[in-house]
């Protein structure tokens, strides 16, 4: 498997670049092409030219085609490309971008290719 690992945050929903247990991990989400025209990256409306981070919506900024927040979050695929805190192989894997509970933290969880343990992305920088 070979990701591509983004050029430009802009590409990208979510972007992150942590060290766990001194290994660096390197987890993003591409923006969605839109699924109607195909021809935009879907993204939260942008209205007056400001983006409106809190909306319960993606669009499409040239169709108009709105997918409602959970539903399109569930489609989309999480990257990520680390250096395994569990066996200290590199590895890259894919996960769900839908978090789950890891040890009480909402997390992320990127599964590694070599040896299956779990590396979670915790919402918070901090360490569990
Ligand atoms: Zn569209
Ligand atoms: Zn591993």
């Amino acid at each position: 498997m070979a990701l591509k690992i983004p050029d430009s945050m802009d590409e990208c929903l979510y972007f992150s670049n942590r060290s766990i247990a001194d290994c660096q991990v390197l987890a993003w989400v591409y923006r969605k092409t839109c699924p109607k025209c195909k021809k935009a990256k879907m993204g939260k409306p942008v209205v007056k030219g400001k983006v409106k981070t809190r909306a319960k919506e993606y669009t499409c900024p040239e169709c108009g085609y709105t997918e409602e927040k959970k539903e399109h979050e569930e489609s989309l695929d999480l990257e990520a490309s680390y250096t395994c805190p569990h066996c200290g192989k590199k590895g890259e894997s894919t996960a769900k971008y839908v978090r789950k509970t890891y040890k009480g933290v909402p997390s992320f969880i990127v599964e590694c290719q070599h040896c299956h343990e779990k590396i979670p992305l915790t919402k918070k920088l901090k360490g569990i």
